[in-house]
């Protein structure tokens, strides 16, 4: 029987229905757009606060399902924003109460991967997380997604936002980037700042707005941010493969829908004899079908909780939670 799954960690809001073989039977989703500057987490609350039920119904229409028909309803616990992650929660608490179906907790990074994970029928990849606020390398093992790296400052998305608004772009950036891009010719020298298994971008954001003063193009600008940014995650991700001795990798969020950083990550698979693979566009950014996987695996492995153990958590570590489903 499918599973209802409610994705509310940031500006998105999603309820995505996702049967037992991993057959995507709805997704509806409700992106929270402020008027100006970067998300608040109390307005995005109240945003998904507002649109949460009709994106049910929604979600239950385009499924043709009704509520007794469905095995579980699943949530995001975290990380992310407090008061969006709770808005969530108590939805899903609500349904659950009212439907009488078990209530699954499902880790936002985690479904990332597996929704990924069954899509591309790879065993055990890895994870290249690249989204707003997120940019992490996790790989599985000893019972638990593992951060290998990840980001010393900002997301890259969060970078890629507030590197375009700044210099006269609107939100959100990295998809315009992504089309500037095209344009420019000329590779700027920006900071690459890789340390071991980690990046940070803040030099990187620095610099761009120093060249851009100095009169460099935005499509210049544009190309060489792309070039430099993606190079760093696309060395981390080879660093990572080699000492996990893998050749697979998934990619997801909103970032890893960049055609050009598919195509670094692919060559450089590629060429070591491996394989990578990312999801479409709907699947990749923040969704609630990734969510309801999730929860049909915790569900499957016994991990439902009841209402009053079902505390959001916004720092809740990739690794600090068990995947009872994985061997
Ligand atoms: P998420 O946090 O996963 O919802 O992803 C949102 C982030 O993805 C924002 O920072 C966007 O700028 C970024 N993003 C979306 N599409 C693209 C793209 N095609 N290239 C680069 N960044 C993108
Ligand atoms: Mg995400």
């Amino acid at each position: 029987m499918p599973v209802l799954g409610i994705e509310s960690t940031a500006h998105t809001a999603s309820v995505g229905i996702v049967t037992d073989t991993a057959e995507v039977l709805a997704i509806a989703s409700d992106m929270h757009r402020p008027l100006q500057g970067g998300i608040h987490p109390r307005e995005a609350a109240n945003h998904h606060v507002e649109v949460l039920p009709g994106l049910v119904e929604r979600a239950l229409a385009t499924a043709k399902l009704r509520p007794s028909e469905l095995d579980a309803v699943a949530f995001a616990q975290g990380p992310g924003l407090g008061p969006c992650l709770r808005a969530g929660a108590t939805v899903a608490r609500t349904l659950a109460l009212l439907w009488d179906r078990p209530l699954v907790p499902v880790n936002h990074c985690v479904a990332h991967v597996e929704i990924a994970r069954v899509l591309s029928g790879m065993e055990d990849p890895l994870l290249l997380y690249a989204s707003g606020g997120n940019t992490q390398i996790i790989a599985y093992g000893a019972g638990r997604y593992r951060v290998l790296g990840e980001t010393l400052d900002i997301g890259i998305g969060n970078f890629l936002d507030k590197l375009w608004i700044a210099l006269g772009g609107s939100f959100p950036g990295g998809p315009e980037i992504e089309k500037e891009a095209l344009r420019g010719s000329e590779l700027l020298t920006l900071p690459y700042s890789v340390h071991g298994m980690d990046v940070a971008f803040s030099g990187m954001y620095t610099a761009g707005l120093a060249l851009h003063e100095k009169g460099a193009s935005r499509p210049d600008l544009a190309y060489s941010t792309e070039v430099t940014a993606y190079a760093m995650l696309t060395e981390i991700t080879e660093r990572a493969l080699a000492h996990r001795r893998r050749d697979e990798v998934v990619l997801g969020g909103g970032v890893a829908c960049n055609q050009r950083l598919q195509g670094m990550v692919r060559t450089m698979v590629e060429g070591r004899g491996g394989r990578s693979y990312a999801p479409p566009r709907s699947l990749c950014v923040d969704n609630g079908a990734m969510i309801a996987w999730t929860g049909h695996l915790a569900l499957r492995a016994g991990a439902v909780a009841p209402v009053e153990a079902s505390a959001v958590d916004p720092r809740q570590r990739t690794d600090k939670v068990t995947t009872p489903w994985r061997p």
